[in-house]
C-alpha cells in the first residue's frame, strides 16, 4: 500500500496528479484513501518532501 507520512508539508501536488482522486487533505497532512488507490505510484515522484512511501 501507499501511504503519506508526517513529512507531508500539505503542498497538494500529489492530489493533483492522482488519476483516481484518492488523495485528500487531512488533519495536518494529506491522506490516501486505500479503498480508491490503485497503487500506480504516480504520486511518489511528485512529493517535494518524500512523504509518500510504499509499504
Ligand atoms: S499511488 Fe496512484 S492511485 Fe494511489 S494515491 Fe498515488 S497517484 Fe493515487
Ligand atoms: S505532495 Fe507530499 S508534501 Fe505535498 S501534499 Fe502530497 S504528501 Fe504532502
Amino acid at each position: 500500500m501507499v501511504i503519506i507520512t508526517d513529512e507531508c508539508i500539505e503542498c497538494g501536488s500529489c492530489a493533483e496528479v492522482c488519476p483516481e482522486g484518492a488523495i485528500h487533505e487531512g488533519d495536518g497532512k494529506y491522506v490516501i484513501d486505500q479503498e480508491i488507490c490503485i497503487e500506480c505510484l504516480s504520486c511518489l515522484d511528485e512529493c517535494p518532501s518524500e512523504a509518500i512511501v510504499e509499504q
